[in-house]
């Protein structure tokens, strides 16, 4: 049985299975008496949080650990337990859903993470397929925001019931009960039925670890949380004896256990060893094949057992052939659940192996080999990525991968740079498609929080990219702005926004639909400066070109031709030479250089810079940097293509 062996190697001090590397050992003052009861006995609740991102969904979970004692006392709780990767923790969101498993007087809480980030939209839904019910956290201050609204309409679409907690109560700014007025307004709005409109509510401090049930009671701990989710939260059907039913909701890849498939037992108990038919939503021929290796969430650990019974969510390990949806069934009862609805790609990038003159000085894995080797090993592990064929691909040379945003190709290639890759990467694309005949393209679902005095600049900007503004009211001192968007408007928008606010607004944007194809769009408004030879940059070739335009790049930057080092204050691009040096007179002007004063470069972020990108342009990125370039080096090379295309245009 899971449960002895489990409890027996944990006496003996065996380490436990530990996926993402979160390394905690289980238990306060181990073992509490209710954990010793078997598994199979434990009240079992499913309960998938959402929330907005920053609404304080990672630190609720560490609180909620903390009080039912998963930690030790003593133990140094790292902050932020579910966000284990490293890019998480410091871009502050969750990219990969976890899930945990909370024991807390004899229940067994099964905790879905999901992605906060409207980019990672897609693995809400699949999580969701997990729970039984929702746990809504709201901010205080901020109430409902658009992924509030988009997880909300998708768990009402999944037949679940939201329980809500309004978060961060001890925040000066606080606002609840007019942010319950919201949450009520916005289920209304999704059509929540009665029932669903009922919903139980806290208010607490996820970061304080408390709850109450009135805004008048003591704040104390988080009881009146649990007792809420043991309440509301429907148990799960037990038909522990029935034919099993084991659905894949995720995907995961692990290097020693292969293929990883994560899923609740919807029927049945699944066991280790056993023999079991993979079978396809669309009832296609099934594989036989036994389950190699089974585990289930303590804590924040995967666990090695040896069955997990109807209710409850399993890890099967080692079945490549799993696919998201795909259900596990005895051989001789072949029932598969209906396919998981997936959220499609709105996204393209190129993958290139970089041909810069710099090429291979800094990354340690440069191939194409290993580059396209890499970008499969992404596509394995999260299915909202989508690898396209080298062969079909349009991206020539290169391999083209398609993701739910910039963000989310974005966190792939700072993972790929902090490995030691070294590629370059085209534009990022909107994705269209045919629907009715008609070529269409994403539209998003856009929110902005800004301050009151530039409403009128972000309105004019999403004017410009054919946003349709839905809705705007006013928020203390601030605006919140509704647009429909196409995606394509989206691109470089935060950068824009970030600039006619003065680092003010807050822009957050979720998938809506797709629409017909809008027209062009206005290009990026500037020019380029481009060096136009190899050298370094010095800073008297540099102050004699600062009235063209503003510098990517600081006084002694290696450049090569072609390089984008600045953007030119006109629409043109400008070849410019940045490695000049000043003519040595008889009389040495020596140190007079250093005097030169020139204005800090704009040093932009991955992400800027892909945003910043035009079609004709690539980022070179390696480890220690990111580079702009144009895709064809030569000044000469680039006039002959000019004249090619406008040939063309002509015609
Ligand atoms: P997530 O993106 O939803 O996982 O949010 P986090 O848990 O990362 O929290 C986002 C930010 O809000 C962090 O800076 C937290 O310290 C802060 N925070 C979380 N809970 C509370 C709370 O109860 N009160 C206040 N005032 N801040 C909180």
């Amino acid at each position: 049985m899971c449960d002895e062996s489990w409890i027996d190697a944990v006496f003996r001090g065996f380490a436990v299975v530990t996926v993402h590397g979160a390394g905690y050992l289980l238990s306060p003052d181990f073992p509490p008496k209710d954990r010793l009861m078997p598994h199979s006995k434990k009240q079992i609740r499913n309960i998938a949080i959402v929330a907005h991102v920053d609404h304080g969904k990672t630190t609720l979970v560490d609180t909620m650990f903390q009080f039912a004692g998963t930690f030790r006392k003593n133990q140094q709780v790292q902050e932020r337990a579910m966000d284990s990767d490293a890019q998480e923790r410091e871009r502050g969101i969750t990219i990969l859903a976890k899930n945990t498993a909370i024991d807390y007087h004899g229940w067994r809480i099964n905790i879905v993470d999901t992605p906060g980030h409207a980019d990672f939209g897609g693995q809400v839904e699949r999580t969701l397929r997990m729970a039984d019910a929702v746990l809504l956290l709201v901010d205080a201050a901020e109430g409902p925001m658009p992924q509030t609204r988009f997880v909300l309409r998708k768990a009402f679409e999944n037949g679940l019931r939201a329980l809500v907690m309004i978060n961060k109560i001890d925040r000066p700014d606080a606002r609840v009960s007019a942010v319950l007025d919201e949450v009520f307004e916005l289920f209304i709005e999704l059509g929540a039925h009665d029932d669903q409109l009922d919903f139980p509510v806290v208010y607490g401090s996820g970061r304080d670890g408390y709850a109450v049930l009135d805004m008048k009671d003591e704040r104390t701990d988080l009881k009146p949380l649990f007792d809420m989710l043991q309440k509301h939260v429907p148990a799960p059907v037990q038909d522990d004896a029935g034919a099993l039913q084991f659905q894949a909701a995720t995907l995961d890849h692990d290097d020693f256990l292969g293929r990883i498939a994560i899923g609740r037992v919807k029927r049945g108990t699944i066991k280790n060893g056993q023999r079991v038919a993979l079978c396809h939503p669309d009832r296609s021929k099934a594989t036989l094949i036994p389950v190699k290796g089974l585990f289930r969430y303590e804590g924040l650990n995967r666990v090695a057992c040896e069955e997990v019974k109807c209710g409850d969510i399993a890890v099967v390990a080692g079945i490549e052939e799993f696919r998201i949806g795909d259900t596990l069934c005895p051989p001789e009862q072949q029932d598969p659940l209906p396919p998981i609805h997936m959220d499609e790609p709105t996204i393209s990038m190129e993958f290139f192996v970089s041909n810069s003159p710099f090429a291979g000085q800094e990354g340690q894995f440069v191939t194409s080999r290993q580059i396209l080797g890499r970008l499969e090993k992404a596509a394995l592990r999260d299915v909202a990525l989508v690898l396209v064929p080298p062969d079909s691909s349009e991206a020539g040379e290169g391999y083209e991968l398609k993701g739910r945003g910039v963000m989310h190709l974005g966190v792939l290639i700072e993972n790929m740079r902090r490995e030691g890759f070294e590629f370059s990467v085209g534009k990022p694309r909107v994705i269209l498609k045919k629907v009715d005949g008609k070529l269409c393209e994403p539209y998003e679902r856009t929110s902005i929080d800004v301050p009151t005095v530039s409403a009128g600049k972000i309105i004019e900007y999403f004017g410009r990219r054919r946003g349709e503004m839905t809705h705007m009211e006013p928020f203390e001192n601030s605006s919140r702005i509704e647009f429909l968007v196409p995606s394509r408007g989206l691109i470089g928008a935060r950068t824009a926004l970030m600039t006619l606010s003065q680092g003010m607004a807050i822009l957050s944007h979720v998938f809506e639909c797709w629409r017909p194809d809008g027209g062009p769009l206005p290009m990026r408004q500037n020019g380029v400066l481009i060096a136009d030879r190899t050298g370094d940059s010095i800073p008297y070739g540099m102050f004699g070109l600062l009235d063209r335009g503003t510098f990517f790049i600081a006084p002694g930057t290696p450049v090569y031709e072609g390089m984008i080092i600045g953007e030119n204050n006109k629409d043109n691009d400008l070849g410019v030479n940045v490695c000049r040096e000043k003519k040595l007179t008889n009389i040495r002007s020596a140190g007079k250089d250093d005097n030169v004063k020139l204005p800090p470069p704009h040093v932009m972020s991955l992400e800027e810079a892909l945003e910043y990108l035009e079609d004709d342009e690539l980022l070179e990125v390696t480890p220690k940097t990111l580079r702009l370039r144009k895709r064809m080096l030569s000044e000469m090379e680039r006039k002959k293509q000019t004249r090619k295309d406008n040939k063309a245009a002509r015609v």
